[in-house]
């Protein structure tokens, strides 16, 4: 523990340790966003450890890429590989000889021991165990060897791995700040490997004795856990130190209450910045899952989380991950942006650039309620800062009207905006009222085409909000471009 006080006395030490096996997982900034919060708002610290001991499913740019997804997120840690602190190094393979030396106070002790079992021997008694209906698990074998076949082996160089003695009789008990005390029955808890036949450790070796040496307080992390919390309550107990508190999270499933999976919904942070939601959506969404507000408001942003939030509030159940529900929050934040953040975002993420402020301002309210991504945002608007989309003359003609009568109409059109200035939304809409009545044509006959000649498209903004933030020269230019089209 970094200041030698016992883990009740003093501010929260909380810590994700993700593993950089993959793509930035959606629940890992889950996790990440309840134990942030949570350290935040007590004055405490945040930790990030990378858990990188399993070298068989390791991956070399992973870990750059948690880092950067938690970063675009704001999920910022105090203490961590990159930023360094009081209890490094964060990086789980740069700890070795910390896990060696606990492992050996665990076999002075007796609380481990040494397993010369061969895998041709334990998948014997896998196929064994399998046929007798038992639960899979070590059979002891190794646990009672004499010391002198020990150092022989040892001497010898026979590979072993360690394993936990769990005792044969009593219960652990799991307290969870969530639930009701787990018992779990001895006879039943695995002896568990700690350290593998590579030297490495296991998770569970090298995430106790880590949560112990970096003074981890409260261990909030996923519900699939809990299976292995009373074998680390017995290694707490192996090791003298104090427990912390355990907070074991409802995992975030699919429509189907599967575990998340990435068949069957996005789980890659990377994905969902690159789609266009806003960081501060996802973190609203991933907190409403896990938490509800007392005034059960959904919109909310990261500091009203952190003000109201308290571990113990986490809500169980299986919270389903909606897409749905996820793009109505994220269009909600959008149009909670200024323009001018708006804008910053749209280059930042890649989506547009070069896009003035002003015209922002004047596209944004046209198209803000049918936002959901800010990739929606390039294609609701590709008219209006680009060109309209590419079409055809049969795209302009309305049922009952010729290509005649339609190029007449839009040549009426071209020299009526030609000669037009007054470009704002309503006296344009006076102005299209006036000219429909005097060419004695119906509201789709004059509407549709100029719309299509406008923007490429049939579904857009109302047709006069259209002309008024193009303006004259585009307006003019465009209607030229679509009459010419019949030639
Ligand atoms: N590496 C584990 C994970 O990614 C850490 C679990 C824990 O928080 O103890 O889920």
């Amino acid at each position: 523990m970094p200041d030698g006080h016992s883990s009740s006395d003093r501010a929260p030490r909380v810590r994700i340790a993700p593993s950089p096996t993959g793509d930035p997982h959606v629940g890992t900034a889950y996790i990440a966003l309840f134990n942030r919060a949570f350290a935040n708002a007590e004055g405490g610290k945040f930790l990030l450890r990378i858990d990188d001991t399993d070298r068989s499913r390791y991956q070399a740019d992973s870990e750059a890429q948690i880092f950067e997804s938690l970063r675009w997120l704001g999920l910022s840690w105090d203490e961590g590989p990159d930023v360094g602190g009081e209890c490094g190094p964060y990086r789980q393979s740069e700890r070795l000889e910390i896990y060696r030396q606990k492992a050996e106070q665990l076999l002075e002790s007796g609380a481990a021991y040494r397993c010369f079992c061969t895998p041709e021997r334990m998948a014997e008694l896998r196929e064994q165990q399998k046929a007798a209906k038992q639960d899979p698990g070590y059979d002891g074998h190794c646990r009672d060897l004499p010391q002198s076949t020990i150092d022989e082996r040892l001497s010898a160089g026979t590979t072993h791995i360690v394993r936990l003695r769990v005792p044969d009789t009593g219960q652990t008990i799991v307290h969870d700040e969530l639930r009701d005390p787990i018992v779990f029955e001895n006879e039943r808890i695995d002896d568990q490997v700690l350290v593998k036949s590579d030297g490495f450790p296991t998770y569970h070796l090298a995430n106790c004795v880590d949560d112990c040496a970096m003074g981890v307080t409260h261990v909030i992390r996923a519900e699939e856990w809990i299976t292995s919390a009373p074998k680390h309550v017995l290694l707490y107990q192996a090791l003298g130190e104090p427990l912390p508190k355990f907070f074991h999270v409802p995992l975030l499933r699919n429509a189907d209450k599967s575990k998340i999976s990435k068949r069957k919904n996005p789980v890659s942070l990377i994905w969902y910045r690159d789609q266009g939601y806003l960081p501060e959506a996802l973190l609203n969404y991933l907190a409403t899952l896990g938490w509800r507000s007392s005034d059960e408001r959904e919109f909310f942003d990261y500091d009203f989380f952190q003000s109201n939030f308290r571990p113990a509030d986490i809500s169980l159940g299986g919270p389903v991950f909606d897409l749905e529900k996820l793009g109505w929050l994220n269009g909600m934040h959008i149009r909670a942006l200024d323009p001018s953040d708006l804008r910053a975002r749209l280059e930042r993420d890649g989506f547009l650039s070069g896009v003035s402020e002003d015209g922002l301002r004047a596209i944004f309210p046209l198209v803000s309620e049918r936002l959901h991504l800010l990739s929606d945002f390039v294609q609701l608007t590709s008219w209006y800062f680009g060109e309209p989309d590419e079409y055809n003359a049969e795209d302009l003609l309305v049922k009952k009207r010729t290509p005649e009568e339609t190029r007449e109409t839009l040549d009426q059109a071209e020299a009526a905006f030609a000669g037009f200035d007054a470009y704002d939304s309503e006296s344009v809409e006076a102005f299209l009222e006036q000219c429909r009545v005097e060419w004695g044509l119906k509201k789709p006959h004059l509407f549709m085409p100029i719309r299509f000649a406008l923007t490429g498209r049939r579904e857009t903004p109302p047709v006069n909000d259209v002309i008024a933030v193009l303006g004259r020269e585009r307006v003019v230019a465009r209607l030229h471009a679509a009459k010419n089209k019949f030639c």
